[in-house]
């Protein structure tokens, strides 16, 4: 999985010390200055910094990011301070859910608080869009645990890089799970990657420790070895979801 630029992807910085539950977090909030792009020489100011803002979005080159600038200075004034105002509600109303690390726009998740999902089963993904790739199968009726990351001691990322306490937390007492719930299976859901299978046998240990009663089991191997779940289709990953097996 790619990582770094999507603010959905959450950081790899400690949970506990970085305020997880205030608004989301990003990996790298120092900010270069212009991005390295050198003013225009040609444009005003404004119009140079703007560019420099939109080239910093993933996937977007500096040819990119002129011609969307462009396309904003010709635009309705309405419609390019609606696209201001956007960007503002998301940074200011979106965080992390205290209970799964989902992104929410309140304390709790949707899905944590609705009383149709099964909060005894907690689905445990690396990162939010996983969540939701895993939702649209419309294949599970558990809750999730969202860790932000995955262990990756070459890149510096140890356990409490990512949520896995809080998971810990969830597992050991109910008061910290989804609508006070006792859990009563885990579903390790990372990717089939060499980190994201090192982070499954990790969690795996801590929850037997943590919880001997608990259940835990894997997503089926559906998914290639080496891809990720967000480029597994809808069927394979609702078969993966069903066809889970348990790992103890
Ligand atoms: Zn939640």
């Amino acid at each position: 999985m790619q990582q770094g630029t999507d603010p959905a992807e959450g950081s790899s910085h400690a949970p506990r010390e970085s305020g997880a539950r205030g608004p989301v977090r990003q990996r790298n909030p120092a900010r270069t200055k212009n991005a390295g792009i050198p003013p225009s020489k040609v444009y005003p100011e404004p119009v140079d910094r703007l560019i420099a803002e939109l080239a910093r979005l993933p996937g977007i080159g500096r040819r990119a990011a002129e011609r969307l600038a462009l396309h904003i200075l010709k635009e309705d004034r309405a419609d390019a301070l609606g696209l201001a105002r956007a960007i503002e509600d998301v940074k200011t109303s979106i965080r992390h859910c205290q209970t799964c690390f989902n992104l929410s726009d309140g304390e709790v998740c949707g899905i944590c608080a609705s009383a149709e999902r099964d909060a005894a089963v907690v689905l445990v993904v690396e990162q939010p869009r996983d969540l939701i790739w895993l939702e649209q199968s419309g294949a599970y009726r558990g809750v999730y645990h969202v860790l932000l990351g995955r262990i990756s001691p070459l890149d510096g990322i140890g356990p409490s890089e990512i949520t896995a306490a809080e998971l810990l937390d969830r597992v050991r007492d109910p008061a910290h799970n989804a609508r006070g719930v006792a859990v009563r299976e885990v579903v390790l859901g990372l990717n089939p990657t060499i980190e994201g299978d090192g982070t499954g046998l990790y969690l795996a240990d801590e929850i037997r420790r943590a919880a001997p009663g608990v259940r835990i089991t894997r997503l089926a191997r559906g998914l290639a070895a080496g891809s990720t779940l967000e480029f597994a289709n809808k069927a394979v990953l609702a078969d993966a979801i069903t066809g889970r097996r348990s790992i103890d």
